[in-house]
């Protein structure tokens, strides 16, 4: 059956089909250590739970609006304003069914065959998938290791053309774990002023998952650019929420009411009881979240160490999300091989860095979101099997 061409070119996420290897795997008995998909460990906290529960209760069973309820993106607002005093208007927020749904509308919304759109490579593998979709021309903005896997504004402008219509920057980021230095953001702010027509899609959905005393950088920060930026992020991983599905954007004017009218038209509103259960995340304690950080914290030092002793591994420290990105060039074995190599012989699932884009070779993604026992336990896996066929 005949489907438009952008459906021959939609891509997808290699770590769901590493999830469902590792789920057939141990159907069959094999004890796997899941080190593949990027989702915290750790429950929802209980209060959150206890929202959706109590708004289900009480009837909220319906319909919201398209937007989401107002005082769900009045929290949004206040809480942009609580951690970086970023001033949002609430009107310029929109609720929606996932990060993820916001990357779509904005690549949809920008691209078309003749517009070039520049994205992170490595990075998340959806961003090019959709620029494929829709028919643009996909251009990868180089995410380098001896950068500490921040992007660099200089190589970042340098690839703007007249036809680029969209500029896609993730940090902390998604595969490696990189933070851009606030510097480099400063940096290509100031460029991006020679190119007006370069929309912004900033993707801080891991802007509470930093270590080191390192503050997070948002790009709301840069009055100049504000009326072409549009701000990704949501409870998936900062709240434990990755099932619930739920995001927010925050839009410019001039945009906001074109992502109104996709979502009536693709999504109607989301879920009205994990509305509220998101409401409850921003407005409730804080504490589990710094709880949940500085257990990822731990867990980070104990994976990067465990890799540096690998034969033929390194690894810098990351300074955000919850990846680490080691280089394996010097294992002898190519990424992917490998990655598919410690799953189906080690037990051990891992990402192959070309998942998340061409310069990803060379590198395989571990996920963090696990326990210290099982990190500690994937680790002498991946040693036995590299001293043996390394
Ligand atoms: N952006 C990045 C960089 C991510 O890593 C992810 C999820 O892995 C998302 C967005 C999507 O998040 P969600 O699960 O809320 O759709």
């Amino acid at each position: 059956m005949q489907t438009i061409a952008g459906f021959d070119r939609i891509g997808e996420e290699n770590a769901f089909a590493v999830l469902a290897r590792a789920g057939q795997l141990a159907a069959q008995g094999k004890d796997i250590i899941n080190l593949g998909i990027g989702q915290p460990d750790f429950p929802t906290p209980p209060n959150i739970v206890e929202a959706a529960i109590k708004a289900l209760k009480d009837g909220q069973h319906g319909y919201t609006p398209a937007v989401g309820i107002p005082p769900l993106r009045a929290a949004v607002a206040a809480d942009l304003h609580r951690r970086f005093n970023a001033e949002v208007n609430p009107d310029n927020v929109i609720v929606v069914p996932g990060g993820k749904v916001t990357m779509f509308s904005a690549i949809l919304m920008f691209g078309e065959p003749g517009a070039d759109i520049l994205y992170p490579d490595p990075g998340f593998p959806i961003y090019r998938s959709m620029i494929e979709f829709t028919g643009a021309r996909p251009i990868p903005v180089p995410i380098r290791e001896e950068n500490g896997f921040g992007f660099s504004a200089e190589e970042t402008l340098a690839l703007i053309t007249p036809e680029t219509r969209l500029l896609i920057v993730n940090s902390p980021a998604n595969p490696c774990g990189g933070v851009t230095p606030k510097a480099e953001v400063d940096k290509l702010v100031a460029g991006l002023a020679a190119h007006p027509q370069v929309a912004i899609l900033s993707d801080e959905i891991y802007d509470q998952m930093l270590y080191d005393g390192e503050q997070h950088v948002t790009l709301l920060d840069y009055p100049e650019i504000r009326d072409r930026l549009i701000l990704l992020n949501g409870w998936s991983k900062t709240y434990a929420m990755t099932g619930w599905r739920l995001g927010y954007s925050v839009w410019p004017d001039g945009l906001y009411d074109k992502v109104r009218k996709l979502a009536v038209n693709a999504w109607s509103c989301v879920n009205a009881p994990a509305q509220f259960a998101a409401l409850e995340a921003l407005t409730g304690p804080q504490d589990a979240v710094a709880t949940m950080l500085a257990e990822f914290d731990k867990r980070r030092t104990l994976v990067v160490d465990g890799l540096n002793a690998l034969p033929g591994v390194s690894c810098i420290t990351p300074k955000g999300a919850f990846y680490a990105f080691p280089n394996v060039g010097e294992t002898g074995w190519k990424a992917k091989p490998l990655a598919s190599a410690l799953l189906e012989e080690a037990g051990v699932a891992t990402i192959g860095g070309p998942d998340f884009g061409v310069l990803g070779e060379g590198y395989i993604r571990l996920s963090y979101a696990n326990s210290a026992e099982n990190i500690s336990r994937a680790l002498d896996r991946m040693g036995e099997f590299l001293s043996r066929k390394g």
